[in-house]
């Protein structure tokens, strides 16, 4: 076969915004065309403390003179730190650290399969899902994502899920049966389009698992690491899970992943259970247990509320002089969606226009999603360009087909 005439040589799987950045600062991007953007991407849901946070620089630079990567065949006090932060602050006893949030998921997948192999019930392998989720790209996370156009072309999905819609509980008693080992959601759909059932629809999922001895699985890669304002989501919501995933904000902006968990939900996993070359890599713990030093401070979650209010209540006003073009307000923190009347594509590039950028999700929405230390004043400039990215697209409703 004839090498490709392409000029790109990356897998072509990414329909890729035609700008590239090379520099990055708080909250701000500067683009190769020496533009500034303001970036309400955060790398979905990353960099939670902006591009280049002094703080996480200046650890991931010291870690680089003393340690790059170490086997998991050795102890790792700087991963046994992190680890033991995250269970403190947390529900949790154990973390498994992996570098991404697919490979976090397949943990908390294994786990859950393994607690009931290890109770003598090996034949509880299924999983209730709802739909609209996202858990991931690998064959096990693209099964328990359900979703027809990710799996089509990649042969039969890895069995041992079973699909419900979001927030329909006798869906959920239905789908329990014998062979159930857990029940899996994320406390706020993202990819799904910042989509969340009632609390009380957690608690009775919180109730089910305890009445049928079944895990409860909370995916927080997206929402864990601060982003709805609290440190995880979970917490937010008043219900436990007993296994969740972390990953994007955890490492800053370092791949990093964890699979946090319960002793008693982690008593099947036993040495060669699950293991990971790169998981817990000291660079990537360097990062992560310097985001928890900057997260931890006191004060660091008043001011993700407080903008989060702020930046809702400037949103609605928009939503309500576009109704044109948006319909609504949604989310929680700082993982905020705004349902498009126009479609989604369009507004996310009226708004790269205007130099902002965004991110598209299921149901038509577009996310905000701000790095967690943004101000008052990159709220206000933030809501000035979507103001006019609505202008200009209501313009271009307006004119006549042949015009546009
Ligand atoms: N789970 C959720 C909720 C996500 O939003 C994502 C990614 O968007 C993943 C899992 C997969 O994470 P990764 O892309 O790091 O594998």
């Amino acid at each position: 076969m004839s090498k490709s005439a392409s000029t790109s040589h990356l897998l072509p799987v990414f329909a890729r915004a035609d700008v590239a950045f090379e520099r990055g600062e708080g909250v701000w991007l500067i683009g190769t065309d020496r533009e500034r953007y303001l970036d309400f991407t955060s790398g979905v849901a990353v960099n939670a403390l902006g591009h280049c946070h002094p703080h996480l620089v200046a650890a991931l630079q010291e870690q680089a003179t003393k340690l790059w990567h170490m086997s998991n065949l050795f102890k790792s006090p700087d991963g046994e730190r992190l680890a033991a932060r995250l269970c403190e602050q947390s529900f949790a006893d154990f973390v498994f650290f992996a570098n991404s949030g697919a490979e976090a998921m397949e943990c908390a997948l294994k786990m859950t399969r393994h607690y009931h192999f290890s109770k003598g019930h090996p034949e509880r392998t299924r999983i209730v899902t709802f739909e609209g989720a996202f858990h991931g790209r690998t064959l096990g996370t693209l099964a328990a994502t359900g979703s027809a156009k990710y799996l089509e072309g990649y042969g039969a999905p890895l069995d041992g899920f079973d699909q419900v819609p979001l927030g329909d509980l006798d869906a959920v008693k239905r789908a329990i049966g014998p062979n159930t080992a857990g029940i899996l959601i994320e406390p706020l759909q993202g990819e799904g389009g910042v989509r969340a059932p009632p609390h009380a629809f957690f608690r009775a999922l919180r109730e089910l698992c305890d009445q049928h001895g079944l895990l409860l699985v909370f995916d927080e890669v997206q929402t864990g690491m601060g982003r709805t304002g609290e440190l995880f989501a979970y917490q937010r919501i008043g219900v436990t899970p007993d296994i969740m995933s972390l990953a994007k904000a955890l490492g800053g902006g370092f791949p990093i992943g964890a699979c946090l968990a319960t002793a008693e939900a982690a008593a099947g996993m036993a040495p060669g259970s699950h293991g990971s070359t790169f998981g817990g890599n000291p660079l990537a713990v360097a990062a992560s247990n310097a985001v928890l030093d900057v997260m931890l401070k006191p004060g660091f979650f008043d001011h993700v509320n407080r903008i989060s209010l702020l930046l809702k209540q400037k949103l609605a006003s928009v939503v309500d002089r576009h109704p044109d073009v948006l319909s609504e307000v949604r989310g929680e923190g700082l993982l905020i969606g705004l349902k498009a009347v126009v479609p989604s594509a369009d507004l996310v590039a009226a708004l790269r226009a205007q130099k902002l950028l965004t991110v598209g999700a299921g149901d038509n929405v577009v996310r905000l999603l701000p790095p967690l230390i943004v101000s008052e004043a990159e709220i206000e400039d933030a809501v000035v360009r979507l103001e006019n990215a609505c202008v200009a697209l209501s313009a271009r409703a307006a004119q006549p087909e042949a015009a546009r």
